[in-house]
């Protein structure tokens, strides 16, 4: 659920990202296409600025230079004759320039031009700066003579010899030759132009405008909404300043307007050029390429929205397919520990029965009957596995040949039952499927509430530890199992491999006696640990547990190279040497290539075999025949083979008919029937079979006299036993020798 909430705040802060970016993007391009309209507006109005001005000032120039001619001063403005005169000449100029007229302006306000009947215009601006001396050009006019038409008076004093103002010339301008000027082409004809006079009243407007209602701009502006105000402030006080600059407007529709001064001599009121282009321009302009950029965005998100579905897709799927991988056994295609653990967490306070399950002899059937058939036991092992379940019980193959279960029962009895039915159905899959024999074991641990699953099995596993050590059941409860002992091996093999590399591992020797002239005949080799607190630990406490954990094959090679590298030293001491015994556990022997490796350590040193013989214990070669091979590579290679603790448990005689040993090695529990008649001739008849079979023995744990006079009896080779010493650390068996 966290997640979900998770992913939408992403997802919507991703899209609030990108909206705010894409709006910040538009208006980025929107101001860059603004400036740039007000950059064209600018130049336009510039152009026109130029243009308007040169009008201006080569108009007055002409009228300067004429009214300077001899003619014009020296006329008299009186004389009818002279006025007529001049008014002749000036309609050369005015069609030459395709002025509407032009003429003359008396000092008593008489205008006499080239079209028209005097009239007064004593009060007209014409006349009102002429005769001031000033030059002049008039705003727009309406002229009524003829067709209606807009005109501006160009007007300049002239004066006489004295420079006193002897009359005034002038030209009417047409207004609409004036608009050629502010029509220069620009924003696909959108553009237009007005000038007006500092106080915003409009002199004159290109053809297109139609932005204003009244004569003055700056009144008329802020009618159409109050919005422009500020705009038409900027504008008054620029004005003021004879400065230019950019407004922008509402009237009603958007307009851009850039402003600037007009400079012409003969202008007595300062006068703007306004050029305008209407925001229609901009928008068409920015449309297209916002157009073209949303199109472009909307691809980009189609992609984005297309990846993101794919990525999510193939994301579900491969986590499907990881979860099957991590939850699904290989081999038996069923629940494996990882699933059986998730499913087991699922079931919190629910009390039931972890159970554990391993096979013996699984390696061994694995090497002689090949692979293929260990997975068929496996797979069929799993099978039966599943088929004993209940619902809501679990089971899973956790690797190699262990299982765990999970089952409930009232009571431990029906429980055992249950075990008995599963263990009764693996032992006879062996025969089906053609293969040796092999044994489950079972641990079990009763929790009431699953606390740990982890831990449940660990106890489980201990429990089955124990079955396995058992010899009259095949399975085990976890209460059964010495928890203090389970600890103190942890801690034993916890601090091996350091032990190993610290040498805290000893040979100790223990010697063998010829019984007829009771000299030394060789010894035994006897691993101790020696703690670095100086104690020594005896191998009961770990041999068996390294034989379990299989670090006995380290050990075993440890100490047959301690031997090997000993009797090297006796060698180069110029000593004599004895066959010093090395025990290899079973364990040793499922090592891979151990001949060689034993082999390869002897020739290191340069010790004959002979002088190495190997103490095997009988239960590790019966019915096995990879050890078989194994043990006479060993006799091939040239050492000794002693067969030890003949005599324990199931010791047979037909293992002697094996012919791999050469030295029998009777145990204590055999020699201690010394005494015993019956056991006497047991003792008898082996001895005498297996001296049939060419093999020598060596009697061990002999402790007393009458044992050492009976063994000389029935012709026993050697002994070995308390009565002659017992094992002796390094030093004191060199005293010995
Ligand atoms: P084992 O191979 O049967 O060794 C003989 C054991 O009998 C030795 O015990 C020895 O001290 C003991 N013994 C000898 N004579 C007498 C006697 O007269 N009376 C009594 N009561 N005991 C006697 P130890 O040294 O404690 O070794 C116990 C076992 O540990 C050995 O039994 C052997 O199976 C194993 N072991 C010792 N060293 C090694 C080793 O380097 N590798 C392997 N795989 N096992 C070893
Ligand atoms: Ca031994
Ligand atoms: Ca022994």
């Amino acid at each position: 659920m966290k997640k979900i909430w998770s992913r939408i705040l992403i997802l919507s802060l991703a899209i609030i990202i990108s909206v705010v970016a894409l709006i910040r993007c538009r208006i980025f391009i929107y101001n860059a296409m603004e400036e740039q309209v007000f950059d064209n507006l600018k130049d336009v109005s510039l152009q026109n600025k130029e243009s308007l001005e040169h009008e201006l000032n080569t108009t007055y120039e002409l009228l300067d230079s004429i009214a300077n001619q001899p003619v014009f001063i020296n006329a008299d403005y009186n004389s009818p004759e002279d006025r007529q005169m001049l008014i002749n000449s000036l309609q050369v100029l005015s069609s030459l320039y395709n002025y509407k007229r032009a003429g003359i302006v008396t000092t008593d306000g008489i205008c006499y031009s080239t079209d028209q009947a005097p009239a007064d215009l004593s009060g007209e601006d014409v006349y009102l700066y002429g005769i001031q001396g000033l030059p002049n050009i008039t705003g727009s006019l309406t002229d009524l003579l003829g067709t209606p038409e807009d005109i501006n008076v160009f007007s300049v004093p002239i004066r006489g010899k004295y420079s006193e103002v002897k009359a005034i010339l002038f030209v009417t301008y047409r207004t609409e030759h004036f608009n050629e000027r502010l029509n220069a082409e620009s924003f696909d004809g959108m553009g237009y132009s007005y000038i007006v006079d500092e106080d915003g009243t409009v002199v004159t407007e290109s053809p297109k405008s139609s932005m204003y209602g009244s004569e003055n701009v700056l009144e008329s502006i802020p009618e159409f909404t109050s919005d422009n105000l500020p705009a038409v402030e900027q504008l008054r006080v620029d004005m003021q300043l004879d400065k230019s600059g950019y407004i922008s407007v509402k009237t009603p529709e958007m307009r851009y307007v850039y402003y600037t001064p007009l400079k012409a001599t003969a202008l007595q009121k300062n006068w703007y050029l306004y050029t305008i282009v209407p925001a229609q321009v901009l928008d068409e302009k920015s449309e297209t390429v916002l157009y073209h950029m949303n199109r472009l965005l909307a691809v980009i998100f189609i992609v984005i929205v297309v990846l993101l579905a794919y990525f999510i897709w193939t994301y579900r799927k491969d986590e499907k397919k990881l979860r099957t991988l991590a939850f699904t056994d290989p081999l038996t295609k069923g629940d494996n520990y990882s699933c059986f653990l998730h499913k087991l967490k699922a079931k919190s306070g629910v009390s039931g029965y972890m159970v554990s399950l391993d096979l013996s002899e699984f390696k061994m059937l694995n090497s002689i009957c090949g692979i293929k058939t260990g997975d068929k036991v496996l797979k069929a092992i799993w099978n039966i596995l599943s088929s004993n379940l209940r619902p809501d019980e679990l089971a899973a193959h956790v690797a190699a040949d262990r299982y765990v279960m999970f089952l409930s029962a009232d009571t431990r009895e029906e429980l055992l039952e249950r075990i008995h039915a599963i263990s009764t159905q693996i032992t006879t899959l062996p025969e089906q499927l053609n293969t040796i024999q092999v044994q489950p074991y079972f641990g079990i641990y009763q929790n009431s509430n699953l606390g740990n699953p982890e831990e449940c099995y660990t106890r489980a596993v201990q429990a089955k530890k124990l079955a396995k050590s058992d010899t009259t059941k095949n399975w085990a409860f976890f209460d059964e199992v010495d928890v203090n002992k389970l600890a103190d091996e942890k801690q034993l093999s916890d601090s091996f491999e350091k032990a190993i590399h610290d040498c805290e591992f000893e040979v100790w020797y223990q010697p063998k006696y010829y019984p007829s002239d009771r000299t030394i005949a060789g010894a035994e080799a006897l691993v101790r640990w020696r703690k670095p607190d100086g104690s020594l630990i005896p191998p009961y406490r770990f041999i068996p547990l390294f034989e379990r954990n299989g670090m006995i094959v380290t050990l075993d090679e440890y100490v047959f190279r301690a031997v090997c590298k000993q009797q090297k030293q006796w060698l180069s001491e110029g000593r004599s040497l004895f066959p010093i015994s090395v025990n290899v556990s079973r364990a040793s022997l499922h090592y891979d290539n151990i001949v060689q490796r034993y082999t390869d350590i002897i020739n290191e040193y340069g010790i004959h075999p002979e002088f190495l013989p190997l103490e095997v214990t009988e239960s590790a070669t019966i019915n096995n025949a990879q050890i078989q091979g194994i043990m006479a590579d060993f006799r091939k290679a040239g050492f000794p083979l002693y067969l030890d603790d003949f005599g324990v448990g199931y010791s047979s005689l037909a293992t002697l008919s094996l012919m791999l040993f050469d030295t029998l090695k009777l145990d204590k529990s055999l020699v201690d029937f010394i005494g015993d008649s019956n056991g006497e001739k047991l003792i008898h008849y082996t001895v005498k079979l297996a001296k049939s079979l060419g093999m020598k023995i060596i009697a061990e744990g002999v402790e007393e006299e009458k044992q050492v006079s009976f063994l000389q009896d029935i012709r026993c080779d050697e002994i070995q036993g308390y009565f002659f010493s017992k094992p002796l650390p390094l030093g004191k068996f060199e005293d010995l020798l």
